[in-house]
């Protein structure tokens, strides 16, 4: 019997699934998780990952059930898996969802393709996002972007034909037998489409209401920003359903509804974000490795500090803001845009680290590490892409700013408690009589490695002294031809010729 395989991979959902739309339409199919333990063993990956990735299948499992199927988990390399699949029953095709992940599985997707091939399989993948493989130019980007959501979504197929595995079924290994870590933050997001669902009506429904204004604070941003990242990067839930249902939400909400709409407006550029960074990383896969820009090259590789990566990640560099979100993403593997842009910016300018080993650190405790806006983001905070105007957040001003009165600091850092107020942003320099009189320990305390404002001028002296040498400049323009976004924004008349045509190439990204 001629069948195909739809190969699921970070598109863990039935609903809008144009593979299975295609395989449906070829005649019986067999549906395929592949386990790869290789993939497991790099370091960007984390039993959260993993553990999210199981309770999520579960769920597809159980819908599959629903239509008279199966999934099927094999355990294995891919290319091996579909070897012995077509050796024990052939199959004419494979369906699949683009994937813009890491360097791994794209060798392992050029190896399937290379498979397929040499096999005479079908092989065919479709985007699940706006993100065009072999884009030519970013002219027409965003113009394609607005056209895929705008088309309604695939419902789920109804009425399929299922082709059995050839061997027994073998539950997926746990996640000590692939060689994770032990550590699975106990307050992470649960995975699953159902979880997916509720979170999406949740944040519509009432949420946004606070997007704008509130998550920037990361006292208000957990409840202020929707959470949908988990459920975007496994693919719980498809991009565009999120676009129709956020469109159809603001579209139904009154006029009056002003702040409402405005959130769910600003959370949709969020979504077309999401895809344009993506998109830097399918243009370029090298931005995982090495400098967007290579005039940067050398700047921080041979300075490395081992003494700042263990503050940092140990939640000891002293500054209570940056230790408080290494504690909160140990304990939720989540934290909100600004926080993360601060944790990178401490890393990349006081503490002067390369942004490689800190963006595998963080890769591992972010649930909803997307590789494309992860390094596209690692390099922006960094200071490497060439294009971006650096951002140096100040981490004592932003817990001025965002955490006056140290909720959120004292929240993950219980030895902060016992600090009295006028202490609280820069504890370390508390008397210590003060501190025992306050019932704190020697090393409740930490104190930071050095002096942020002297560590911060010798940052951005070193970075602007090479930003500023003409190769530098002159190279500027290409990256920004390739990866600049020409998404158009509104114009203020009053602020002339020349600020209109800098708002037209919004080049922030
Ligand atoms: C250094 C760094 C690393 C990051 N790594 C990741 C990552 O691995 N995975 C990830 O999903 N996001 C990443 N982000 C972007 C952003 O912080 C998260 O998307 C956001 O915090 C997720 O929470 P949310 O779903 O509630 O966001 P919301 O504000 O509700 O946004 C909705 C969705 O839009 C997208 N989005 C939001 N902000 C951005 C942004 N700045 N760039 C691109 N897409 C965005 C995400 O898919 C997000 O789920 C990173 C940001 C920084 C500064």
């Amino acid at each position: 019997m001629d069948y195909s395989v739809v190969w699921f991979k970070r598109d863990l959902r039935l609903h809008d699934h144009a593979a299975l739309h295609a395989a449906a339409a070829r005649g019986p199919l067999l549906c395929l998780y592949v386990v790869e333990p290789a993939l497991w063993q790099a370091p960007d990956t984390a039993r959260q990952h993993y553990e999210f990735i199981l309770e999520s299948l579960r769920e597809l499992y159980r819908a599959l059930r629903q239509l008279g199927g199966r999934l099927h988990l094999v355990t294995g390399d891919v290319v091996e898996v579909l070897d012995r699949l077509h050796a024990a029953a052939p199959f004419g095709a494979l369906f699949a969802h683009e994937e813009t992940g890491n360097g791994l599985t794209f060798q392992r997707d050029l190896a399937v393709g290379h498979w397929c091939r040499s096999h005479g399989v079908h092989w065919q993948e479709f985007p699940q996002f706006g993100v065009v493989r072999r884009l030519a130019s970013r002219d027409a980007w965003q113009a394609r972007w607005e056209a895929l959501m705008a088309q309604p979504c695939l419902p789920t197929p109804q009425h399929l034909r299922f082709a059995p595995l050839p061997w027994p079924d073998t539950p997926p290994p746990a996640a000590a037998a692939l060689g994770l870590a032990a550590h699975d933050p106990p307050h992470r997001q649960t995975g699953g489409r159902s979880h997916g669902l509720d979170v999406l009506h949740d944040f519509l429904g009432e949420r946004s209401q606070q997007y704008r204004g509130g998550i920037s604070s990361p006292l208000s941003a957990p409840t202020a920003c929707s959470r949908l990242s988990p459920y975007l990067a496994f693919g719980c839930l498809s991009l565009r359903e999120i676009v129709l249902a956020a469109r159809f939400k603001s579209a139904t909400l009154p006029a009056s509804a002003s702040r409402h709409k405005a959130g769910i407006s600003a959370f949709i550029s969020r979504l077309y974000w999401h895809c344009h960074f993506i998109q830097k990383l399918e243009s370029e896969p090298e931005l995982e490795f090495r400098n967007l820009h290579r005039g940067y090259d050398g700047m921080r590789e041979a300075d490395w500090n081992p003494r700042h990566f263990e503050a940092l990640t140990a939640g000891r560099t002293g500054w209570p803001l940056v230790d408080a979100c290494v504690v909160m993403l140990r304990e939720t593997g989540w934290i909100n845009f600004r926080m993360r842009a601060m944790l990178v910016s401490v890393a990349a300018y006081p503490l002067w680290l390369h942004w490689r080993p800190v963006g595998l650190w963080l890769a591992r405790q972010f649930l909803d590490y997307e590789p494309g806006i992860h390094w596209s983001q690692m390099q922006m905070q960094s200071g490497t892409t060439g294009i971006n105007v650096p951002r140096i957040y100040n981490p004592i001003k932003q817990a001025r700013d965002h955490d006056p009165h140290g909720h959120f600091v004292r929240r993950w850092l219980p030895a902060l408690r016992r600090v009295p107020d006028s202490w609280l942003f820069e504890p370390w320099r508390m008397p210590a009589d003060l501190q025992a009189r306050h019932g704190l320990q020697p090393g409740d305390i930490a104190e930071p490695p050095l002096d942020l404002e002297a560590a911060t001028r010798a940052a951005k002296a070193r970075l602007f002294a090479l930003k500023a040498q003409p190769d530098i400049r002159a190279a500027k323009a290409a990256i920004v031809q390739k990866h600049g976004s020409r998404k158009r924004t509104p114009t203020t008349p009053s602020r002339g010729k020349k600020a209109a045509s800098k708002n037209q190439m919004d080049l922030d990204f």
